[in-house]
């Protein structure tokens, strides 16, 4: 072989390939070894796949399922089936209709008899579920309630009686769910939406709960943040991986310009044709980097702004910061129509779902990541009339600005943006605050390196049952020890 410097320093040299496969190995091997750690030896309910209550729920919409949606409940259900608690990982674009596959999978458990438990990341989104399940399931005769850190005691304690007694079939809320004090009678499933925002510690730590009765709930979890294969590949080997890899029928790709920030007039223009052809339209205010109550103050600026400039318009305005009733209160408002343009912080970053939105506007855009982009412009384009979002910004833009703004306006396709994201950021910063220090890599670049991570389930499946003994060894030259993955 050739030893000259230049050909050894090569990322393609034999020498360095193996290095690199060896620090994804480790990787790997760390990860999914907690994953045995926990689930070994545990058992979880087994779910047949019943089709009353599903087909009445199925017939009571009113849309068809998209191919990929059956595709992803038929892998739901079969995990559902075993004994073996499920832990898998549903992957779809903003939009793609997770909820309802989520909703069918809870439809199967409570008819069983047993409970489902949804998490969501903010009491907003806990809120709007909690919506739209009551809607879906409480004419098939489902019981629902919801769980929130702000609830009275009064009523908590009632909610809690009910958990406990099994009166209650489908529990919807924050972290609140898993408080020390909140029993379950038979909690079965547990669905955890957009999932980014919770760590590889927090999807395992379920365990607790599952051991009144010794068995470990089934769990589902949803990401509308797509990442991209390579990544999932290592940070995610834990969980088996479902995608939606399509959206219903009817969806247009949301028109994106990007603008500066010194044509307002502009914007302002286009918001009263749009209202005034009975559009909605999001404002969207971020502040990223600063704090929160500055983000708030800035929604609030420009919420008595855009009155004054648009007195013949109903604005409304929702922000982190507001009681968890006046929030509730303006989306509910916006939902029904009763509001033309709502003004917003970050809080309707995820999951906000409000079809007739169909212009949005975000401010300061070149201070955001792609995937907070790409999500926060998912809240328009949802329903069948064109949408469009207009990206505001303060020039100059640096270089990396400006191809974060150049991708969005090129495409509408969440796993692609995600590819570039990790480009340009790298993989700690593309799976979000929690995992960010576990995944940085010495050597090894997911982008570089594509190749050689498709061969790595297959060679850490044969150590591990040919070569066991060299796994702690490995796992420790590369990562200390592996408790860095579980309590990140
Ligand atoms: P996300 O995947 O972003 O969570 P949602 O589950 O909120 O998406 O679905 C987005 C919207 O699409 C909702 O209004 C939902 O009712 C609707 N929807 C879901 N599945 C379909 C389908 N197969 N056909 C038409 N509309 C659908
Ligand atoms: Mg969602």
């Amino acid at each position: 072989p050739d030893t000259s410097l230049p050909h050894m320093l090569d990322s393609n040299h034999p020498a360095n390939k193996r290095v690199v496969i060896e620090e994804l190995l480790a990787h790997h091997l760390a990860i999914t070894s907690l994953k045995e750690a926990v689930i070994s030896g545990e058992s979880s309910f087994t779910i047949a796949d019943n089709h009353n209550l599903h087909q009445k729920f199925l017939n009571s919409l009113h849309f068809d399922l998209t191919n990929a949606q059956k595709k992803v409940i038929a892998e739901i259900n079969h995990n559902l089936q075993s004994t073996t608690p499920m832990l898998r990982l549903v992957q779809g674009d903003v939009g793609s209709g997770k909820t309802v596959v989520a909703a069918i999978a809870a439809c199967n458990v409570v008819e069983q008899g047993l409970q489902v438990a949804i998490m969501a990341p903010t009491e907003l989104l806990a809120e709007q579920h909690y919506r739209n399940f009551r809607n879906w399931l409480e004419p098939l005769g489902i019981k629902l309630l919801s769980l929130t850190g702000k609830m009275k005691k009064s009523e908590r304690n009632q909610n809690l009686s009910d958990i406990y007694s099994g009166k209650c079939n489908i529990i919807i809320g924050t972290h609140a769910l898993f408080q020390d004090d909140v029993k379950y009678k038979n909690l079965a499933l547990v669905i955890v939406d957009e999932q980014h925002r919770f760590g590889v510690h927090q999807r395992l730590s379920l365990k607790k709960k599952g051991e009144d009765n010794g068995k470990l709930p089934h769990q589902l979890i949803m990401t509308a943040t797509p990442i991209p294969r390579t990544l999932s590949m290592i940070a995610y080997a834990d969980m088996d991986v479902s995608i939606i890899d399509e959206l219903p029928p009817g969806r247009t790709p949301v028109k994106t310009v990007a603008i500066p920030d010194s044509r307002r007039d502009e914007i302002i223009e286009r918001i009263k044709i749009a209202c005034s052809s009975g559009k909605q339209v999001y404002w969207v205010c971020t502040m990223i980097g600063e704090s929160e109550k500055i983000e708030c103050q800035a929604a609030e600026e420009t919420f008595t702004n855009l009155q004054q400039l648009m007195p013949d318009i109903s604005i409304d305005l929702v922000h982190g910061r507001m009681k968890a009733d006046e929030k509730e209160k303006a989306l509910s408002g916006f939902s029904k129509n009763k509001t033309q343009l709502l003004v917003a912080t970050t809080v309707i970053e995820v999951g906000v779902d409000v079809p007739n939105a169909s212009l949005m506007i975000i401010e300061n855009s070149e201070r955001l990541g792609l995937a907070q982009l790409h999500q926060l412009r998912g809240r328009v384009g949802r329903g069948a009339v064109e949408s469009s979002c207009a990206l505001l910004y303060k020039a100059p833009l640096t270089n990396v600005a400006r191809s974060r703004l150049g991708i969005m306006r090129e495409t509408n396709d969440g796993f692609k943006i995600a590819r570039k994201d990790l480009e340009l950021r790298g993989p700690g910063e593309v799976l979000g605050t929690r995992q960010a220090g576990a995944i940085d890599f010495h050597v090894a670049d997911l982008n570089r390196d594509k190749k050689l991570i498709e061969l790595i389930p297959a060679i850490s499946g044969q150590i591990k049952r040919q070569q066991p003994d060299i796994i702690p060894p490995l796992i420790n030259r590369w990562l200390g020890d592996t408790k860095k993955y579980g309590d990140v």
